[in-house]
């Protein structure tokens, strides 16, 4: 959805919405197919929880948790057969949106003229079905980045215009979530058209599913189920409730934007310097990293050429290649840019922070870094003392 909507426009059956069972998630996809939706989903491939093209419910990772941890990312079968207790996976929703790699046009020499062509492509209209609360957030901070400005990029606000976000609040939390620490979730925040809570105890398994929009209304009165019930809701309710109550990591509890502002002198700095590998891993998987790069290519003939559009990695040494060189040749401060920027200098740029909390960066650090172990850290370092002391290096 592309405007906040007054849920109070909606009747109130609408708006407590509707219980239904797995075969009203298998009419769900193919409501969403038959009104002409490229339906993305969680779905098990390749020993991971991706996101891909859904034809039917049925391969929704019914069944399939995940163990998280630093550097690890470990799947594991569950006794419930529930479909979505299993924290953030490897992509997050920009892989649709901001796609890794864009050609942005072509150019070829016809009888030596040469003839440039715009890649228009239309792009699909997305249904994304499983949308986490952090992810709500990530996509209205990517809103806000790459078309709240001057410069309204072109690729996302084609892609993002049509798309319709089905979202899923988070049960159960994995153990390097802390999206209560930034305010994200696991309930689900505005932006949604419809949302879905999953429910499996004695009296079944079933997905308590309300809109958010006009769109996400009439999706709902399309599909099979009752009415919601009062213990079901609580059920729901009390699930959610109890994921913030078990989050698996916590940031600390002060002014992130003021300590990273505070603390660009740390000795941390070089500690976890010494640890990174700089391969930009954390950026790739962030749901809210937007950088790129451009690169032109040409073929053997030359009478071919294409420039293409891709991520680029603050990590990367030719990032900040300015003339002379890199203005970022260390690791201590390409590592420093990416998380003052992350979680300080974001608030300037775009009036939020640039993290959601998903834990993505912390799972696929190849070396196990945790950004809220590093915040902890230099707030540790601030309340000692030591920042006074002129212990900086
Ligand atoms: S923090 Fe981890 S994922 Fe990020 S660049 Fe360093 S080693 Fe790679
Ligand atoms: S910085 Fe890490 S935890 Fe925060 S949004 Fe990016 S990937 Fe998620």
């Amino acid at each position: 959805m592309s405007t906040d909507v007054d849920a109070n426009a909606f009747p109130p059956a609408a708006t407590d919405g509707l219980v239904m069972g797995k075969d009203g998630m298998a009419a769900l996809v193919d409501v969403l197919i038959g009104r002409g939706f490229t339906v993305i989903g969680p779905t098990v491939r390749d020993s991971a929880i991706v996101l891909a093209e859904l034809r039917s419910a049925d391969e929704l990772p019914y069944g399939w948790g995940v163990e998280l941890e630093a550097g690890r990312y470990r799947l594991r079968e569950r006794s419930d057969g529930a479909a979505f207790a299993n924290a953030a996976g490897p992509q997050s929703w920009k892989s649709f949106l901001h796609p890794a790699r864009v050609r942005e046009w072509s150019a070829d020499r016809v009888e030596g003229e040469l003839v440039l062509t715009a890649d228009q492509a239309a792009p699909s209209r997305y249904a994304f079905l499983g949308v986490r609360p952090c992810d709500l957030r990530a996509i209205a901070i990517q809103d806000r980045v790459l078309t709240g400005g001057a410069y309204r990029d072109p690729v996302y606000a084609g892609r993002r215009s049509g798309a319709l976000l089905i979202a899923v609040e988070c049960t159960e939390p994995g153990a390097t979530c802390f999206c209560v620490s930034m305010g994200t979730g696991p309930a689900a925040g505005p932006g949604y058209d419809l949302v879905m809570t999953e429910v499996v105890d004695e009296d079944g398994h079933r997905f308590w599913i309300r809109g958010g929009s006009q769109e996400g209304a009439e999706i709902l009165a399309e599909l099979p189920g009752r009415p919601a019930d009062p213990e079901t809701r609580e059920t729901a309710r009390a699930g959610v409730t109890a994921a913030a109550d078990r989050m698996g990591r916590t940031m600390p509890e002060a002014d992130l934007r003021e300590l990273m502002a505070g603390t660009l002198d740390a000795p941390r700095w070089d500690d976890v310097a010494g640890r990174c590998l700089t391969c930009g891993n954390c950026t790739m998987v962030c749901p809210t990293c937007f950088c790129t790069t451009t690169e032109d290519v040409t073929d053997l003939t030359g009478d071919h050429a294409e420039r293409w559009r891709l991520w680029d990695s603050c990590f990367d040494l030719d990032f900040s290649h300015l003339h002379g060189g890199p203005v970022r040749a260390s690791s201590r401060s390409r590592y420093r840019q990416w998380m003052t920027h992350k979680l300080g200098t974001w608030h300037d740029q775009f009036g939020s922070s640039g993290c959601v909390g998903c834990g993505r960066c912390i799972v696929w650090c190849p070396v196990g870094i945790d950004i809220t172990e590093e915040a902890a850290a230099l707030h540790d370092w601030t309340r000692s003392g030591a920042s006074d002391d002129g212990a900086a290096s």
